[in-house]
């Protein structure tokens, strides 16, 4: 495994996020990013990108070897990974599209991770073939990559397993239940000893991984199923009678804080969890791999979205903007598993002032339930302010929804400078991902097979 260093480039000491946001909006309204023709866009702020990654390198000082990967579905855009890999981390892939962007991104094989679920004969051996590392998800896969694997093969091996530790609060988002779909399910009568046997059988299996949750998940909870992995790695080397198992993918699964503009838990709060929870594993003895998404880049990006139209039903004010499910898929269809903070600007972009009022935000989609944030009291909106959707930097704008045929929003990088002639802040912007056109939406709805259907030839 090669061990990256942190990036030696300064990290900016940041002001307060929200009033990071608030300069960006202002001028990506100045200068049209946003507005009637751009009426949705997504925005991440790079100097918190780069202070994000600092806080989680800073948080396992002194453990000898370690990589810091990044989820990258957490935030599937190709120049998000490149500045991810330029500050160091490394990057876990599940299929092979991710693997082609962290690959195009720049990621060297030997810090790229393969995880996907359900991995088919090729996919393994083109992972085989470039070099990344792979965590096989059950047994059946480690008998499918001994039959691929060529003797010269330099990726590390390693097997997911489900510590079943429990679940956190957000159901779809526990992978340690006792039914998780995920890895070799650890209690299950006999499952122990067919893992041995498994590396008994294959020196080449070097490594162990468990990701025990996500959001909803304590931090307790994770070092509990981090533990378990631990003491599987030291039975495996002690029956073995070997040092066989040298790695340990601990995965990652932070939870995010989205009611306020602070960061916890920390990355450091994890790292001290940890410590007290398996003294042994920052010991040296294991390499380890983390796997972070949300924790990195959820606070470090916003939606930003045109209000069309505001109005009243039933006795409640409902401000129509463009921000709804097809960029806030998981808040719209689990409202309260992922609320979202709402910020109200007003048509130059400006925080709007005034009483709150009891408001439901809506999308532009065509079904009822698309609402990002239900009887939530905010300054009245009215038609041509703007609202923004706090924290969205990870699994938002980043994984758009193709409903209703909405185009993908353009996706923005900024970066704060000193403060201009008129005492504001310069905002540089950067693009990321451009809108999507509308030739685009209808190639991919199948535009070059048209004709398909009716041709009588067919
Ligand atoms: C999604 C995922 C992660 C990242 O989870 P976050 O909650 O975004 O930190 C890490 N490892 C694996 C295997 C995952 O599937």
């Amino acid at each position: 495994m090669s061990i990256h260093p942190s990036s030696s480039a300064p990290v900016p000491s940041l002001a307060a996020p929200s009033a990071r946001v608030a300069a960006v909006v202002r001028h990506a309204v100045a200068t049209g990013l946003l507005g009637e023709a751009t009426p949705v866009a997504g925005f991440i702020d790079t100097d918190g990108v780069r202070a994000s990654v600092a806080a989680l390198h800073e948080a396992f000082p002194g453990v000898p070897a370690v990589l810091h990967t990044f989820a990258a579905k957490a935030s599937s855009l190709v120049p998000v990974l490149r500045l991810l890999a330029r500050c160091g981390m490394g990057c876990e892939v599940a299929s092979p599209g991710e693997l082609r962007l962290a690959l195009d991104a720049g990621f060297a094989p030997s810090v790229i991770v393969l995880d996907s679920p359900a991995k088919t004969r090729d996919e393994i051996r083109r992972a085989l073939a470039v070099g990344v590392a792979i965590n096989a998800d059950n047994l059946d896969e480690v008998a499918r990559i001994a039959a691929l694997r060529p003797a010269d093969a330099v990726s590390a091996i390693g097997l997911r397993v489900n510590p079943q530790v429990g679940g956190g609060a957000i159901g779809a988002m526990s992978t340690a239940t006792a039914t998780s779909k995920f890895g070799v399910a650890l209690r299950d009568p006999g499952a122990r000893e067919r893992v041995i046997s498994a590396f008994a059988a294959h020196p080449w299996l070097t490594r162990l991984h468990a990701h025990v949750g996500s959001q909803g998940c304590s931090l307790e909870l994770i070092a509990a199923g981090i533990g378990e992995t631990y003491r599987l790695a030291e039975e495996i080397n002690a029956r073995l009678g070997r040092r066989q198992v040298t790695g340990l993918d601990i995965g990652g699964g932070l939870p995010v804080n989205f009611a306020d503009d602070e960061t916890r838990p920390t990355f450091a709060a994890y790292a001290a969890a940890l410590r007290s929870a398996v003294p042994g594993l920052f010991d040296g003895r294991y390499e380890l791999v983390t796997e972070f998404g949300r924790s990195l880049l959820a606070k470090n990006g916003f939606i930003g979205a045109l209000v069309e139209y505001a109005k009243e039903a039933g006795g409640r004010r409902v401000a129509l903007t463009h921000a709804g499910a097809q960029t806030a898929t998981r808040t719209v269809f689990m409202p309260e598993a992922w609320p979202l903070r709402v910020g109200a600007f007003d048509a130059e972009g400006r925080p709007k002032g005034g009483p709150p009022v009891v408001q439901d935000i809506a999308g532009p989609c065509c079904f009822a339930g698309d609402v990002v944030a239900h009887a939530r009291p905010l300054p009245e909106l009215r038609a041509g302010d703007f609202v923004v959707l706090y924290d969205t930097g990870a699994y938002y704008f980043s994984t758009p929804w193709a409903y209703n045929s909405l185009p993908r929003p353009a996706v923005y990088g900024f970066r704060l400078a000193g403060t201009g002639g008129d005492g504001e802040p310069e905002v540089r912007f950067a693009p990321v991902r451009d809108a999507q056109s509308l030739e685009s939406v209808s190639a991919e709805s199948g535009l070059a097979h048209a004709d398909a259907l009716v041709d009588p030839g067919n």
